[in-house]
């Protein structure tokens, strides 16, 4: 291919969680020379559930892993979700009916151990001679002239780049270098997240093929089968209340403790199997519509973190890739003009996810008349209402593969 990126030095993507390692994979399946790095000391270390919608499986098509990702995929029967005061169901979305797969293309919606998937996209990685992931590499900034890019890392190891896509997530080092006065919007909320063995969850949960969530004032928990339903993935999210500053705090526990003792048996249950231990501080970005600076370009939770209510963070990653990947093929020499085409497509669809995401937040942990509300507008929704709702996101975008 002729193009700017064949040049002296490497593509380098900064980054090896899910967006980055699939930016690696479709640069190198394009023929470029790519270099991936990442701080930690292993790629893919961290193994939770992840949920992909319809939109997602093209994508993974796309970069040649889709089979296999089916393969690895639990292919859960239905979305529901439940007031965790009541016990209401507020929402039931069938995912495999003749229905769904006529309005998503024939497109499962999946469930998939992020270990499994971050084993797949660097498997096919390693088959490419022309990618080199390294670890234990932190990037600290970046300075360029018109022609590359030049980057500082903490080990002091300076790294040449033609061009460097940057997906080094929600709290990026390369964003707060492009947009300074740019930071993050702490939502107050942690998540405490787990895997257990199937065997271990409660009996009438092991029969649930679903991904099932219940939504109340200050929590959410949601969880779901994984690898052949062998495994329950779940997500416990708590509002940190102010006088509590952490999870370590004891005072944490008998909050925690008071707060699921108001609801529902079933999520109780769930709930208190979670590992309390590790915890993610849950927070989204406003939407940027500036994703690059020359020859640098910010893509998946770097450019457009999102709050996890429509579970689309790695899908809107895995799609920016494919994006992102055809412009540059289209543009051949001119980085700049693939960067900016990417972040016009790009845009408005990922600050939706954002905005959306934000709202349905709102609702799950909404609590009175407002929640009282909430319940009977969604419980006023049949099928095809909650479908009409997602087409926009869930129905595949067109790529050109
Ligand atoms: C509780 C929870 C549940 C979620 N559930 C879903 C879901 O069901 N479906 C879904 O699609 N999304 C989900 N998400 C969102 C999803 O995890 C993210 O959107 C997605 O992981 C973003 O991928 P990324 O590659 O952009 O960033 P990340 O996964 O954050 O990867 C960034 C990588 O960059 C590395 N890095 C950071 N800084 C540097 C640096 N300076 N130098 C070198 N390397 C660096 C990090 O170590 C990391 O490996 C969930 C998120 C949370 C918190």
């Amino acid at each position: 291919m002729t193009s700017a990126l064949t040049a002296q030095h490497p593509v380098v993507v900064v980054g090896g969680g899910i967006g980055g390692v699939a930016m690696a994979l479709a640069l190198g399946r394009q023929g470029h020379r790519v270099q991936l790095l990442e701080q930690a000391d292993q790629i893919g270390a961290i193994g939770y559930g992840v949920q992909m919608g319809p939109n997602v499986m093209p994508m993974l098509d796309f970069l040649g892993v889709g089979e296999a990702v089916r393969a690895a995929s639990y292919m859960p029967k239905e979305i529901l979700l439940y007031d965790y005061l009541t016990g209401q169901t507020l929402s039931s979305i069938p995912l495999q009916t003749d229905a769904f797969y006529q309005r998503y293309q024939s497109q499962p919606y999946i469930a998939i151990h992020r270990a499994d998937l971050h084993e797949l996209l660097l498997k096919a990685c390693r088959q490419h001679p022309n990618i080199s992931l390294n670890q234990s590499t932190t990037v600290t900034g970046y300075s360029q002239t018109p022609d590359g890019v030049s980057l500082e890392t903490v080990q002091g190891e300076g790294v040449e780049a033609v061009a460097v896509m940057a997906c080094d997530g929600l709290r990026s080092r390369l964003r707060a270098q492009m947009h300074p006065a740019d930071v993050p919007r702490e939502s107050g909320y942690v998540a405490h997240r787990s895997l257990i063995p199937m065997a271990q969850a409660p009996a009438h949960v092991q029969q649930r093929q679903s991904v099932t969530m219940w939504a109340g004032p200050g929590l959410h928990v949601i969880y779901y089968p994984l690898r052949q339903a062998s495994m329950l993935n779940i997500v416990l999210v708590v509002r940190l209340p102010e006088h509590i500053a952490s999870t370590q705090d004891e005072a944490y526990a008998a909050y925690l403790q008071n707060l699921l003792d108001q609801g529902q048996p079933e999520p109780q249950q769930v709930a208190r199997l979670v590992n309390l231990e590790r915890r993610w501080a849950i927070a989204d970005r406003e939407p940027n519509r500036t994703w690059h600076d020359g020859r640098v370009c910010l893509l998946g939770d770097a450019a457009h973190a999102t709050l996890q209510s429509l579970a689309q963070g790695a899908g809107m990653a895995i799609e920016d890739v494919v994006c992102l990947s055809e412009y540059l093929h289209a543009h051949g020499t001119d980085v700049t003009a693939a960067f900016k085409a990417f972040e016009r497509t790009r845009f408005l669809r990922t600050a939706r996810v954002q905005w959306v995401s934000r709202h349905l937040w709102e609702d799950y942990h909404c609590e009175g008349v407002q929640a009282q509300v909430r319940s009977e507008i969604f419980s006023q929704r049949d099928e095809q209402d909650h479908y009409r709702c997602l087409d926009w996101l869930w129905t595949p975008q067109s790529v050109a593969a």
